[in-house]
């Protein structure tokens, strides 16, 4: 018989295990702020490889501590419903996403030869983004409503698959459900009540991101559509 989940999703405290993922991902993120250096400092075009290449790193780290804690969450009773091809989520405008996530998401649609494509549904989704922002007045709204006319421009909607997967931002890697994944559907009447978690990582990491953002910026727009457009019109990053 199914364990009855114990305490709230929402806090579990971090365990032996967990702490090491998350002191691997803090020393790969601060080698990462040290590789592309202070700001202002002129960076050679040929780190970014280098630079992605640890970023995938981080990501790889990231997911084994996800999937370690989601196993610590199912060992107290809790369901994780996450699915392949499940993607009530992405729905939504990712909002928030870094420059190396962007960097990445363009390098991977190129590979793909879809940049094309994803160029053109980025417009119209960034066209539709600026429009609820314009009516609703707050992000938080313009997200619901976002999420009923449209999803985000990455996801393939026929096959409920995300078109950069593998370069996903940490947003979006970051998020699960412990609730039944039609309760994700904005319209369903559950979606009020769906348990929605993202387990970000410990501040200390956060905080470096913050330096790495800050070294590489200026300040994307907070959509994935509208910041994937502007690397893509500017395709650099700040002191290449
Ligand atoms: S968060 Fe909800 S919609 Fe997204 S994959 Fe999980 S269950 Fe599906
Ligand atoms: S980037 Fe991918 S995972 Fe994130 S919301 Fe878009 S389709 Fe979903």
């Amino acid at each position: 018989m199914k364990e009855t989940p114990k305490g709230s999703p929402f806090t579990q405290p971090p365990d032996r295990v967990s702490s090491s993922f998350m002191d691997r991902m803090l020393a790969s993120v601060q080698d990462m702020a040290h590789l592309i250096g202070a700001p202002g400092r002129n960076r050679p075009r040929s780190i970014l490889p280098e630079v992605l290449g640890m970023w995938e790193k981080v990501n790889r780290i990231y997911d084994e501590y996800l999937k370690y804690e989601t196993g610590r969450l199912r060992k107290r009773g809790f369901n994780i419903s996450c699915t392949p091809g499940c993607s009530w989520c992405c729905r939504n405008m990712p909002t928030g996403v870094m420059h190396l996530e962007v960097v990445a998401a363009h390098q991977h649609l190129t590979r793909a030869g879809m940049l094309n494509k994803a160029i053109k549904r980025a417009l119209d989704a960034a066209e539709l983004w600026n429009r609820v922002i314009r009516n609703t007045g707050d992000e938080e709204a313009a997200l619901t409503q976002f999420a009923r006319e449209s999803h985000c421009p990455f996801l393939d909607h026929k096959r409920g698959l995300c078109a950069i997967y593998p370069v996903r931002p940490l947003v979006c890697r970051s998020h699960f459900a412990t609730t039944p994944a039609h309760w994700c559907d904005p319209e369903s009447e559950s979606f009020k009540g769906a348990v929605k978690i993202s387990l970000e990582p410990v501040r200390q990491v956060q905080d470096q991101l913050s330096t790495i953002e800050e070294r590489l910026g200026p300040g994307l727009p907070r959509s994935i559509a509208e910041a994937f457009l502007v690397f893509t019109l500017k395709g650099e990053l700040r002191g290449e």
